[in-house]
């Protein structure tokens, strides 16, 4: 394999374990529950989903689950949960 390949992709692995190089600023997914699929979003007037919970509450385990997968690689105004640090450990200390 050509040397350039060879660096890209050595690079690339290193970048994928330093996840705070990486910030989303916005995005937009299908997330699929228990009973429907939600739209999600995240911008700059901060999160939003589709399910009834979140129109009722302005939260949901969607959005909360989404803030556990992503951790820090969320800008800190989208990182806030409703849910306590103690309930809710930071993403390094669950194991999948
Ligand atoms: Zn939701």
């Amino acid at each position: 394999m050509h040397s350039s390949v060879i660096g890209k992709i050595e690079k690339a692995n290193r970048y994928a374990r330093e996840l705070d190089r990486i910030k989303f600023e916005r995005m937009s997914l299908t997330f699929r529950g228990d009973n429907d699929s939600h739209r999600v979003r995240l911008d700059a007037d901060g999160w939003a989903c589709t399910c009834h919970t979140f129109g009722t509450s302005g939260d949901c385990a969607h959005i909360l689950a989404l803030q556990k997968v992503l951790g820090g690689m969320l800008p800190e105004s989208a990182q806030q949960t409703f849910v306590p640090d103690a309930v809710m450990p930071a993403q390094d200390a669950v194991t999948v």
